[in-house]
């Protein structure tokens, strides 16, 4: 069957590789739909690792085809969408629901073959973790592609305790940037900004319905401040730029949140005036991934979800994988998915 592969940095390829079965358990999907992450980006760039050979993409959705005769709480023809991560069970972040933290976990599309192939393997530990989602029939299985990083952002909401009344700034208007600002904007808030360099971005923002959205030139932080001058209640941070750690908690309001999102490059050491922290009582945490309460919670509310359809600016065939990582590495479009109905 044909098949991405990560081969080195900077090159993925189609390659062609042997159809997986599920007789020793588990199931097959037919990825319909996926979507390639910023992290598989990274990947590429070398700023994140992933074993060599292996098919990425750990966001899609698609239908199951074949599974073990023991698998019973899924049947053939099932719609379906995914958590990647196989985590051990036992550890005491699973054991407290956060498998996503599981020092021993292993992820679809990094560590094993992910969903840029024609087929995937399931493992039955996925099923019996509960991280494979039955959807219902009318779920849009393009958007299911993208319970993944929707439920990264819901985790990155919910954990800085964003609520409607709150002012909301974010940093970054990328795939991720934007999915926060769907997600806040379903839950009410009005007042939310996207600071973001790409006039294409910033059109995108403005599509979904966020009011202001702001160019960084010089004196972008004043401006932010005129408008509001007690700083935001929350910020969230969703580009690796170390140099916008300082900027986050400028613009935080006395008490508020900052949420360093996105990854940093490896490595990565940063300068920041700690008493802006203290002074200020801010909070600085960080999120990443998502636990399996947060697909479900995503899950509930995903066909409700408006305008993430808008963020899908590019579509490839699975021959055209290689392609979508070029584009996206040279930051074109918003969300590259791969149809495999093409
Ligand atoms: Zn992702
Ligand atoms: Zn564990």
């Amino acid at each position: 069957m044909k098949a991405a592969s990560f081969q080195a940095i900077g090159q993925v390829i189609i390659s062609d590789k042997k159809k997986p079965n599920c007789d020793d358990g588990g199931l097959i999907i037919k990825p319909q739909f996926a979507s390639l992450c910023a992290s598989d980006i990274r990947v590429f760039r070398g700023e994140k690792n992933a074993k060599i050979g292996v098919t990425p993409g750990h966001e899609f959705s698609g239908i199951i085809v074949d599974k073990h005769k023991d698998v019973n709480s899924f049947n053939i023809g099932d719609k379906v969408t995914i958590c990647p991560i196989l985590s051990c069970g036992s550890c005491s972040f699973c054991l407290g629901g956060l498998r996503n933290r599981c020092p021993d976990r292993v992820t679809l599309g990094y560590d094993s073959d992910g969903g840029f192939a024609e087929e995937v393997y399931i493992p039955d530990k996925i099923i019996k973790l509960g991280h494979l989602f039955n959807l219902s029939h009318n779920t849009d299985l393009k958007i299911a592609a993208l319970a993944e990083p929707l439920s990264c952002t819901f985790n990155s909401i919910q954990s800085i305790g964003l609520e409607k009344e709150h002012s909301l700034l974010i940093l970054g208007g990328g795939p991720m940037g934007l999915m926060h600002a769907i997600l806040a904007v379903h839950i009410g808030v009005t007042k939310i900004t996207i600071v973001e360099p790409i006039k294409e971005r910033r059109a995108l923002a403005k599509k979904i319905g966020v009011k202001s959205v702001i160019n960084p030139q010089k004196n972008w932080q004043d401006l932010l401040l005129n408008n509001f001058p007690d700083g935001f209640d929350k910020v969230i941070l969703s580009v690796g730029l170390d140099k916008l750690i300082e900027p986050a908690l400028n613009l935080c309001k006395k008490k508020g949140v900052v949420n360093l999102f996105a990854g940093f490059p490896l490595n990565q050491k940063s300068i920041i005036d700690v008493n802006l922290i203290h002074y200020n009582e801010l909070k600085l945490i960080g999120t990443q991934n998502a636990s399996l309460q947060n697909y479900i919670d995503v899950l509930q509310i995903i066909d409700q979800l408006k305008n993430v359809d808008k963020l899908i600016t590019h579509v490839y065939k699975l021959e055209e994988v290689p392609i979508a990582y070029q584009d996206r590495a040279n930051l074109k479009g918003v969300k590259s998915i791969i149809d495999f109905n093409m």
